[in-house]
Formats: C-alpha cells, structure tokens, sequence
C-alpha cells in the first residue's frame, strides 16, 4: 500500500483499549469497573484544574513494598499529579498495582508488571504469556516498562550491577509477542531501549512490523554514549513520529547535570547544561519545537522506582519549570495528562475539550 495511504488507514483505526480483547473484557462487571476507575480518575484531574494546578499523569514509574505510600500520596497532592501508572516490580506481579488501585483508586492506575528484571529477560515467553494472563483480567489500563537494550541504571553501575546490561533480541519470541499483545489489546507499552546508531534500524523495522501497536518510548533523548549516536536527535525523533503514527516518547529523565557513571558522560541530549540553580540548565530550543510541533506524541513521567522514590518531588518539580513551563498552554496539558488520558482510557481529546486553559 501506498505509505500516505496506510498511514492514513491507520491513523483512522482507533483501537480502544480493550474494547477488542477477549470474552472477559466483554463481561458487564468489566466493564462497570473500567468506567468507575476512569470517572475516579477524572474527578481527581479535575479537582486539580478548579484549583488552577495543571494536573500531571506520571505514566513511568515502578513500584516495590520499599516505596511508602503514605509519603507517594502526599508527595502527589502537593505536586499535583492526578495519578500515577505504577507497575510493579515483576516479582510483586501485577496484582500488586491492581491492589494499590483498590486502596486509593483515584491516585493509582492498574499498570501490568515491569519487565525489568530476570522474571522478564531470562523467560520472555513466560513472561508475554503472564502479561496477557493479567491483560485478560480487564484489570490493566498500561503495561509496564519492558527492557530490550538496557545499560545499567546510575543506582546499578555504582553497585556493580552489570548483569543489568541487557540485550533481548529484536527477534525474541517473547518480545514479538508482547508487541502482538499490544496490537491486539490496544493498551500501550512501555519500552526501554538505548539509544545507538546500531540499534536503531532493528527497532524502525520492529515498530513497522507492529504498527497498531501503541509504543512508548521511554527516557527520550537519554543518550548514555555520546560517541555511539550519530543519528538521532530531534529531526530524527521527527521523522520516526511522522512514520509511526502510534509510537510516542515519555520524559521520564534525570536533570540537565546528571552524568552516566558507566560513560561518565553527560546523558541527557534534550538540555543544554549551564550548571546554573536551581536544575543546571534547560530544554533546548530544537526539542521544545518537537514537543510544540507534535504535541500528541509526549508523555509526563518521574521514573522513579525503589531506590528513587525519594525523588519524586524533584523529579515532578523539574519536569514542570524545565519542560511544561516552556510549553504554549495547549502543548503542556498535552503532555501533562491529556495524552495519557487518551492511551489509559481510548477517551478522544474533546473530553477536555472545555478544559480551558492552565
Ligand atoms: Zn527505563
């Protein structure tokens, strides 16, 4: 088919998020308790926006019993973030987000299990096939990160952690079979996957070959080898959104200082660094044009886990004056909630149509 053409076709198939999936997604209790999670939700966001605070979906962030939710819930009132997709630990399951959603359905949304840990690239087949177990359920709005190319985190490095390089073959039967998951159940994925001139290709092809998916690409522009990109930037993460009309990135990132001590290098490409307080630098001005031109495509997200939950403030405090400061109003409630409304719920924007402007 002729690209435009297709592109076309497929921009025109809305797959709600699972209203294609299987016999129990259909079933009327299912049902009732995906629209009652949805309308918590809504009143939440919309309590923040009568108090004139732009509300924030954090869509990447994963949970474990070390993270105190007492401290999350009012770290979250106080930031203004509506909800956050927390997707547990693998070994907790996804049941364990399932249940932070039963103890404070407004704060939290069901968000399949992370797959960042040996449960998901040590048995990637087991894995796809638990995930789409729990998919099944009618119980999960999101599915949690899955590593494909993963460096060792900063936390990681320090701690000798190489064993979290990790490399899952592009052809992995596991893989493929999270991303046919995703196209079949119209609930977007989570991705990690590092950022090199070699990599690059398998994955384009990868994207094409799932089309219907929706992919989010986590961490955007988090470059931890300068010397091993020579190819993406923002004209490149252009050209991908223009191919791939359901691929989005989230901004789930460190701070414009924050150096990679595996590389030692500086690892986040979209600032430029001026060592200047409170953050130590900004948002370039070619990736604040990206996130204007394609405002649909971006994702809010804090990125913490165990052994970062601590910073959420900071993280949810940078992402709004480096990021969504710098955004003309539309853009901002954009990436704020508003894309992630319509990934969670498949509500189109003109729900917030008469959201007025923060
Ligand atoms: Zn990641």
């Amino acid at each position: 088919m002729e690209s435009k053409t297709r592109r076309k076709l497929l921009q025109s198939l809305t797959v709600l998020p699972f209203l294609t999936t299987g016999a129990g997604a259909q079933s009327p209790e299912i049902e009732t308790f995906r629209r009652n999670a949805v309308e918590g939700w809504r009143k939440r966001i919309n309590a923040f926006r009568e108090r004139y605070i732009l509300p924030i979906i954090d869509t990447e962030a994963t949970y474990n019993s070390a993270i105190n939710l007492d401290s999350m819930r009012e770290s979250m009132d106080r930031l203004g973030v509506a909800q956050i997709c927390f997707a547990p630990f693998a070994g907790l399951g996804s049941h364990a987000s399932y249940n932070l959603y039963e103890r404070y359905p407004e704060h939290f949304i069901p968000t399949t299990a992370d797959g960042s840990s040996p449960h998901w690239y040590h048995n990637t087949e087991q894995f796809a096939e638990t995930t789409r177990q729990d998919l099944a359920s009618g119980k999960y709005f999101l599915m949690g990160e899955f590593e494909i190319r993963h460096y060792p985190s900063h936390q990681q490095v320090l701690a000798g952690r190489l064993d979290r390089d990790i490399t899952i073959p592009l052809v992995d039967p596991g893989l493929l079979a999270i991303f046919a998951i995703a196209e079949k159940t119209g609930i977007a994925l989570q991705l990690h996957y590092e950022i090199e001139d070699a990599l690059l290709p398998g994955f384009e092809t990868l994207l094409a070959r799932f089309p219907l998916a929706k992919v989010i690409w986590c961490h955007l522009g988090q470059v931890r080898y300068a010397e091993r990109n020579t190819r993406y930037g923002s004209d490149y993460v252009a050209g991908l959104i223009k191919r791939f009309p359901n691929l989005h990135f989230d901004l789930g990132l460190a701070g414009p200082t924050h150096q990679h001590p595996g590389s030692r290098q500086r690892d986040q490409m979209i600032y430029a660094e001026t060592r200047i307080p409170p953050w130590g630098g900004y948002l370039r001005n070619n990736w604040r044009d990206l996130l204007e031109t394609y405002p649909e495509r971006f994702l809010a997200a804090s990125d913490i886990d165990a052994s970062r939950w601590q910073n959420f403030t900071s993280q949810i405090e940078r992402l709004r004056m480096l990021i969504l400061d710098r955004l003309t109003p539309q853009c901002r409630q954009l990436v704020a909630y508003q894309n992630a409304w319509r990934l969670i719920t498949g509500e189109p924007y003109d729900v917030w149509r008469n959201a007025g402007k923060l």
